[in-house]
């Protein structure tokens, strides 16, 4: 049997919601569902924003604390201007079976209030480049991702799932299981693959909490995670661009997970250029940052590619800083000219 796949997450997470100014009268007419955030809320609300809001330090909700929550924990509004945090994790473009392009998928996110979208082709990463690029203009954080097709028992041409997942955490990823629910047996299954390095499932759909899935994860310690799985069909059963609510303590669970893997990821990443200024290994550190002018010390480069993925503490922790160090003797070559690296 075929599984669906899993869902690569190098940097992101989500939870959304798409609120029209109709849909946001029609909910507070519903009423009674709205509560203040608890302390542990609005503690989770303040670190997920510091992250997605890394670049945007003082678009920071200055009063996390008048945030009102519906009854999955969800803020509905920041103390700014409605800001919101929705993160979709889980969506396709042409570049698999979906129907938008990357960039006009970004642009649709951001029209939906998404602030950290993860495209998830399927067995490709080939739209990345270009969703990281139209999100620079919409000032959204791209969790380049994959969703990839496995099978659960030896046979046929595609990986083991366990296989899959062991690329996954080799290449500085979250492996989440994708759809659990057409599993014929996902406890058996769900079971192994935990064995086998599985940081998450999915739980949350548009139509809510799956809650067998949710226990299950419970069960095996796993991250509950879950997305529209946007393809842009335009069908009326499809559900929407960021339109699966994830509660502000589920992103937070995640970040916790991902954020070191994704840091650890980043680490190896500068360190081996440090050890092998390649262009190749400069590549790779640059398809991770933000802008496209070139680069013209090390601190830009550096700051460049963290800026996005970590705090100031995180930057200025000792690892980085030696980084930093090393690159201060390598020049970075640029359309034939050599730019010396200057550490700082
Ligand atoms: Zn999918």
């Amino acid at each position: 049997m075929v599984g669906d796949g899993f869902i690569i997450n190098h940097s992101t997470n989500s939870s959304n919601k798409l609120e029209s100014p109709k849909k946001t009268k029609k909910k507070k007419k519903r009423g009674g569902t709205k509560k203040k955030m608890t302390t542990e809320q609005t503690l989770a609300f303040k670190s997920v924003s510091e992250w997605v809001f890394l670049e945007q330090a003082s678009s920071l909700p200055s009063t996390a604390a008048s945030c009102v929550v519906d009854d999955f924990g969800v803020q509905k509004s920041l103390g700014r201007g409605g800001d919101k945090v929705v993160f979709e994790l889980h969506s396709h473009s042409k570049c698999s079976d979906g129907f938008l392009s990357p960039s006009k998928l970004v642009e649709r996110a951001h029209g939906n209030g998404v602030k950290v979208l993860a495209l998830t082709d399927h067995d490709t990463m080939s739209g990345i480049p270009e969703a990281l690029e139209a999100a620079r203009r919409f000032r959204i954080k791209i969790i380049p991702g994959v969703e990839i097709s496995t099978k659960f028992y030896p046979r046929g041409s595609e990986p083991l799932a366990e296989e899959a997942i062991q690329m996954i955490c080799d290449t500085g990823g979250v492996a989440v299981l994708a759809h659990p629910w057409s599993l014929k047996n996902p406890v058996t299954i769900i079971k192994r693959l935990k064995e086998a390095g599985l940081h998450g499932i999915e739980v949350y759909r548009s139509d809510g909490k799956l809650a067998v899935y949710s226990d299950l994860a419970e069960t095996y310690d796993l991250l509950k995670l879950g997305g529209s799985d946007y393809h842009g069909r335009g069908g009326h059963g499809e559900s929407e661009l960021g339109s699966v609510n994830l509660p502000v303590l589920v992103l937070r669970d995640f970040l916790k997970v991902a954020r070191p893997i994704w840091c650890r990821s980043i680490r190896h990443i500068l360190e081996n250029y440090a050890e092998e200024p390649s262009d190749f290994n400069l590549a790779k550190i640059t398809r991770f940052g933000k802008g496209v002018s070139p680069v013209s010390c090390g601190k830009d480069l550096i700051d460049r590619c963290l800026s996005s993925w970590l705090t100031n503490e995180e930057r200025q922790n000792a690892v980085f800083e030696a980084v930093r160090l090393k690159l201060s003797h390598v020049s970075i070559n640029q359309g034939g000219i050599q730019v010396p690296i200057e550490s700082k």
